[in-house]
């Protein structure tokens, strides 16, 4: 099957298969193009108001022309090319076209293109601030959890004579700069508590020992750091 750009070849079929054909079609024409001298089109020909058929066949005519352009195998296009396209309306509007140069320059994830344009009215900053809202949200819950049990962080914080034996403002002072605030709240490594921990579990039938220091966040109740290493036992 030949494609002809902006035939209106495309079709909305929502089934995954017409996606995957659609999708190494475009593609496979656009490689066979381009073998045949076509020039690559430029991220300026995504303007706003052409078809998201045309602004499709451009994005795909930009990509793989050159370090600074977006490089695409034909199997990782093929995979969100249909997303992409469910996410533009036709014509294409200024904000799509905008976030389609983004990704084609590699300015933006095209992952991220394609989130952000799914999420519209929302602004770069907004999406920037929302994607630190779920990481921060995500990095909280993985905390809570804890890097370690929590009764062995409690018996080695109520073991003042373990305590003692380690200089929390030296470790601290160590580890300063790669310690990163609390993901809760924001309090900073030194108005966190650190606490010197030794916990011995097994891995792989092989006993594993980790010593070290682990911050914590005692108002939000969350164990944001460790610097320490294992040993095996
Ligand atoms: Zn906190």
């Amino acid at each position: 099957m030949e494609y002809q750009p902006g035939s209106g070849a495309r079709r909305r079929a929502r089934g995954g298969d017409a996606d995957v054909r659609f999708v190494s079609a475009v593609y496979a024409a656009f490689s066979h193009a381009r073998g045949n001298g076509h020039p690559p089109s430029s991220p300026q020909d995504l303007a706003q108001g052409i078809s998201s058929n045309g602004a499709i066949e451009v994005f795909i005519n930009c990509c793989n022309t050159g370090t600074d352009r977006l490089f695409v195998t034909e199997s990782w296009l093929t995979l969100r090319l249909p997303a992409l396209r469910d996410a533009l309306s036709d014509p294409i509007s200024e904000v799509q076209a905008h976030a389609l140069r983004l990704a084609v320059t590699k300015a933006r994830h095209l992952g991220d293109v394609i989130t952000f344009l799914k999420a519209q009215p929302l602004t770069w900053d907004g999406y920037d601030e929302m994607k630190r809202d779920l990481r921060a949200a995500h990095d909280c819950a993985s905390m809570e959890r804890g890097l370690f049990p929590w009764p062995v962080i409690i018996q080695a914080l109520n073991d003042e004579a373990l305590q003692r034996s380690h200089d929390s403002a030296a470790g601290m002072q160590q580890h300063l700069a790669e310690c990163r605030p609390c993901p809760g709240c924001g309090r900073e490594a030194a108005d966190m508590r650190w606490v010197w921990v030794r916990y011995s579990t097994v891995r792989s039938l092989r006993g594993c020992v980790f010593e070290g220091w682990v911050v914590l966040c005692r108002p939000c109740g969350l164990q944001v750091e460790r610097f320490g290493r294992y040993t095996m036992a």
